[in-house]
């Protein structure tokens, strides 16, 4: 492995996408920043086990979705002489399975600080440090969305495919506002995968429910959706930006 002297950012990184997506980019030659809300012990595991295959991260426990844990995230990161070049704005909260008329403003705000709030003030601190402009080297974030930014979700959780909605608008603008920065900004939608959010959501025999509307008959691996991810991450998506590109087993 080649080691790039990059920092790469993945949020929400102790489990599940996001921990997939840690140790593909360590073996791409990054070394990872995982970041974590709290399980210290799955962090360190992730660490661990990109530190074994001879790659390089480290693990900063931090809320993303409050002003403070991303100064505390990014001062980490600041610690380092090695340049942030990479974001993935990963993660994301869902709860299921509730009309509209059941919702209440405090799962609303929840949902929308945790996906929408937590990566615009990821994206921000990111692009301060990686803009041409400011003197840094450019880069790329990804931000992962939903298929459920399309679909909407009716009558399970409006709130999390508006809160991905917005993830989507943010790629989009965020793209054209710093391109000419050299950070190329783009997003993954995935579609029902395998992991713990929908246990975590109140719903754990979610996705085999719904494998059979799916058109490719089954629910996705993280390993799927990480892959999309390091693509548009590299520079083998070096024009490709303001995209949004679906891991959905064919969901549209
Ligand atoms: P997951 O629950 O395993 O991972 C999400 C991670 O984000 C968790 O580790 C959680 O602790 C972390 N997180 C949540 N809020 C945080 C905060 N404020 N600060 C720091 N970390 C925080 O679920 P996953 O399926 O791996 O989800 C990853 C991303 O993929 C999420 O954005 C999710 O919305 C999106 N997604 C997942 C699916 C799916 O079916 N699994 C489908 C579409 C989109």
């Amino acid at each position: 492995m080649i080691k790039k002297n990059e920092i790469a950012l993945v949020t929400g990184a102790s489990r599940g996408i996001g921990a997939v997506t840690a140790k593909l980019l360590a073996a791409q030659g990054y070394t990872v920043c995982v970041n974590y809300h709290s399980r210290t012990d799955a962090a360190d595991q992730v660490v661990k086990e990109i530190e074994e295959n001879g790659g390089s991260a480290f693990a900063v426990k931090a809320d993303i979705s409050k002003e403070e844990g991303v100064a505390t995230l990014f001062a980490a990161i600041d610690a380092n002489t090695m340049p942030l070049t990479g974001l993935v704005n990963n993660a994301g909260i869902l709860f299921t399975q509730s009309k509209l008329v059941e919702l209440t403003a405090e799962r609303i705000n929840k949902v929308l600080t945790a996906n929408v709030t937590g990566s615009f003030l990821c994206a921000r601190e990111a692009v301060k440090r990686m803009s041409t402009e400011r003197g840094g080297k450019g880069g790329a974030i990804v931000n992962v969305s939903s298929g459920a930014s399309r679909t909407g979700s009716p009558g399970e959780y409006v709130d999390y495919a508006a809160s991905k909605g917005a993830v989507d608008t943010l790629t989009i603008g965020l793209a054209k506002e710093v391109a000419a920065e050299g950070i190329r900004v783009n997003g993954v939608r995935p579609g029902l995968i395998h992991t713990d959010i929908h246990a975590d959501g109140g719903e754990p025999g979610r996705v085999a429910r719904l494998a059979p509307r799916i058109p490719m008959q089954r629910g996705g691996e993280p390993e799927e959706v990480a892959r999309a991810i390091c693509f548009l991450l590299s520079e083998d998506a070096s024009y490709t930006t303001g995209s949004i590109l679906d891991a959905t087993g064919g969901v549209v």
